[in-house]
């Protein structure tokens, strides 16, 4: 199988994206720890499903904007399943209002959970992998980190520096044969567009060459692709899964 043997950490697999990839990358041979926040049902339905694949798998709760605690999440993959290969740094939140009107808390919360949440389980995951010299390192940023949104000036920042970090990232650590690369999905059927009122729906979907929203399935996808040995040359890129929006 094409991740056979991988041991694969996903942040925020309790549900949508993060779930879809955790899924994909069990599908593909990985054993996978679910980390999660708060919805812990959820977290276990998904450690269900990946056991029924005949992978192993755990559930962990982490907020990964805590230092302590993505350090935890990282020590536990490596003391239950004895290693890390793959991170996706998956976990995200938006809290959108006009700039003149955003509150510091939700600019605060923003960065904390979508850039710092990454450096702080990449920080932790990069010594085993540096000791295994073999380490691939996803990073989900978003088309709002390319294009820019209004009402999103504090998730447009934090996606734009996850691609800051990501190059960086990779330029440091290529040498130790770690890939890190960024996947940028457009607009994904979660429960993070499921709020979007149906007007501003109509007027994005007109602007998606292809017609449509994705599903969490189309960007798994392109993570497993990234994840395993079909894309070993491939560092430091940013990789669209958005239906051709922002062409
Ligand atoms: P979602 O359905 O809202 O799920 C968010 C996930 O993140 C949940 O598993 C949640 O855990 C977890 N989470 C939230 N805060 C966390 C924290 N501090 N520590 C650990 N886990 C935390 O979101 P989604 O739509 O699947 O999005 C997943 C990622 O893709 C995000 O980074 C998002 O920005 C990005 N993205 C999404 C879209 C889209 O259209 N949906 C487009 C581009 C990029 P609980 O279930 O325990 O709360």
């Amino acid at each position: 199988m094409y991740l056979s043997g991988r041991v694969a950490v996903v942040t925020g697999a309790s549900r949508g994206i993060g779930r879809a990839v955790a899924l994909a990358l069990a599908r593909a041979g990985a054993d996978v720890l679910i980390n999660y926040i708060s919805r812990a049902g959820e977290a276990e339905a998904v450690v269900a499903e990946i056991e029924s694949l005949g992978r192993r798998t755990k559930a962990f709760q982490a907020d990964v904007s805590k230092t302590k605690e993505a350090s935890a999440l990282v020590d536990f993959a490596l003391s239950h399943f004895g290693k890390l290969d793959i991170l996706v740094n998956n976990a995200g939140v938006t809290r959108d209002s006009l700039l003149l009107r955003m509150k510091e808390d939700d600019w605060d919360t923003v960065i904390q959970v979508n850039l710092k949440g990454a450096f702080n389980c990449t920080k932790a995951a990069v010594r085993a992998m540096t000791k295994a010299r073999w380490g691939r390192i996803i990073n989900i940023s978003s088309v709002i980190g390319l294009t820019g949104n209004v009402g999103q000036a504090n998730y447009a920042a934090a996606k734009a520096g996850l691609i800051g970090f990501t190059k960086a990232a990779a330029k440091e650590l290529g040498s130790r044969n770690i890939t890190v690369n960024a996947v940028a999905p457009g607009f994904i059927l979660t429960e993070m567009t499921a709020g979007l009122p149906d007007e501003v729906k109509k007027r994005l979907q007109e602007r998606i060459a292809l017609g449509r929203f994705g599903e969490p399935e189309e960007v798994a996808d392109v993570v497993v692709f990234l994840a395993g040995p079909a894309a070993r040359y491939v560092t430091g890129q940013v990789l669209g899964v958005d239906g051709g929006i922002a062409i």
